[in-house]
């Protein structure tokens, strides 16, 4: 195939490519990238920026080549700082000599081999390093090819675990509102009914047991709506599944530690497991390197994905304890019946080893307070912005929250003229930058979602 124009390339794109939560034909342009390189996105030649903004990013313009559109050259080439990872995943930056390196070993050995009956280094590796960094208690690992799938199988485990303790009526999720866990069944039957489009498919989705959505500080009423919640569904309840600490594709709410330690107790006192969805929080976003740290809580299920390849490649994982597993073993059908194509991908999980290794082989904890600091200083000044109604900074996300519903394109435009890259939804402009950001290009990033924030 002969390369494509920028133009060919949107035009067929247009006509052809699902994107992400988007309408058939395309209504609105993507900006076409080339390659990334450290935290920078390159765009191809002649790709449009939304709003038609061509002029040259504004004074302070990242350096390094092609940071900008050259001197007469407005149309040109330009990169874009990330502030979204690529989705909370690319942590160590994108092109990373140490995941590039381990990509290419692996691939010389083997991209792939099924896991059914074989096994391998990569994914031996990787399981062995996820349950010695993750809470003291989890021990066996499901390795899933994304964060949804990785959910529909901690689903799984939870309801075979009751079924075959002799409990079969034990098959709803409990959760709170504000969630996100994904996008096939079982994972949108407990995302938020009110963003998750749950009318849509009324009928359709497994009715689950919603709690309200967690508030930011503890407060004991809202503990005892939890435990009262639990205690009386406790009969149906195979589990409570909820993102710990942050609810990220939600809404980017964040929450007391307190309540897991809440749950826990509550799971316990009533026969229920509790599950605790880190796809997003995982891998140091918050400042540990799980968010049920925060708490020191140990749940029974634990879903992980996102950035666990660094970003690279698509792999999750399901962790859970030696009860659970056991459990499942004791069954009248004593395996656990899921085993995906691409299960343990090694080449998938030779970077994920890769990408562990770099991380806890760095202070990360530094790196994410640094950005911490660095996010609370540049996005102070949105607070006093007319139409913000909220802004908030843990660990390495900071969220601005408008009164209203961003102006999308707007939005977007602003943040580009500044040369980063946001990607907003609903009323939240949000950023979670790599942990390689630079502290100037971490302040442009915030100069860019200020300058969002007061443009969407
Ligand atoms: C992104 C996300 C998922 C879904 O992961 P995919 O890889 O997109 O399927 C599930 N839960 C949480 C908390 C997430 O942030």
């Amino acid at each position: 195939m002969p390369e494509l124009t920028a133009a060919e390339l949107l035009e067929l794109d247009r006509r052809h490519v699902w994107h992400p939560y988007g309408p058939m034909p395309g209504r609105q342009e993507p900006l076409v990238v080339e390659s990334a390189s450290g935290v920078r996105l390159r765009l191809a030649d002649g790709s449009g920026v939304p709003g038609g903004g061509k002029e040259p990013s504004g004074p302070g313009a990242p350096s390094g080549p092609g940071a900008a559109a050259g001197p007469g050259d407005p149309a040109g080439p330009r990169e874009l700082i990330d502030g979204m990872s690529s989705w909370w995943s690319a942590i160590h930056g994108y092109n990373h000599p140490v995941l590039n390196e381990a990509a290419r070993e692996q691939l010389g050995r083997m991209s792939h081999v099924m896991f059914g009956g074989l096994t391998h280094e990569p994914a031996v590796r990787l399981a062995k390093l996820l349950v010695d960094m993750s809470p003291e208690g989890l021990e066996h690992v499901f390795l899933a090819d994304s964060g949804s799938v990785s959910v529909e199988v901690a689903v799984k485990m939870c309801l075979q675990y009751w079924r075959s303790l002799g409990r079969p009526g034990k098959q709803r999720l409990l959760t709170w509102r504000g969630g996100y866990h994904g996008d096939t069944w079982q994972p949108m039957s407990v995302c938020d009914p009110e963003g998750g489009m749950h009318d849509l498919w009324t009928g359709v989705l497994h009715r689950q047991v919603f709690a309200d959505p967690p508030p930011a500080e503890y407060d004991e009423a809202y503990a005892e709506q939890l435990r009262s919640l639990i205690e009386r569904h406790a009969d149906e309840l195979a589990a409570v599944i909820v993102e710990p600490v942050v609810q990220g594709a939600g809404g980017m709410r964040f929450h007391s530690p307190a309540y897991l330690r809440v749950l826990r107790e509550a799971c316990d006192a009533h026969d229920v497991l509790l599950v605790f969805d880190e796809i997003a929080t995982g891998f140091g976003r918050t400042g540990a390197l799980f968010a049920a740290e925060h708490a020191a809580v140990t749940p029974d299920v634990m879903c992980v994905g996102k950035a666990l390849t660094g970003g690279y490649l698509t792999m999750a994982a399901t962790l859970c304890t030696a009860r659970v597993a056991d459990g499942i073993s004791r069954g009248e059908v004593p395996v656990l019946a899921h085993g995906p194509t691409f299960m343990g991908n090694p080449l998938a999980a030779a970077v994920a080893c890769a990408s562990i290794e770099l991380l806890l082989g760095q202070d990360w904890l530094a790196e994410v307070k640094r950005i911490e600091s660095g996010l609370r200083d540049g996005l102070s000044a949105a607070s006093d912005l007319p139409g913000v109604k909220d802004v908030r900074v843990l660990g390495a996300i900071g969220v601005v929250q408008l009164d209203h519903a961003v102006d999308m394109e707007a939005a977007t435009a602003a943040a580009v003229r500044e040369g980063v890259w946001l990607r907003p939804f609903r009323d939240l402009i949000y950023t979670m930058p790599p942990y390689v950001t630079g502290d100037a290009d971490l302040a442009r990033i915030a100069r860019a979602v200020c300058a969002a924030a007061r443009e969407g």
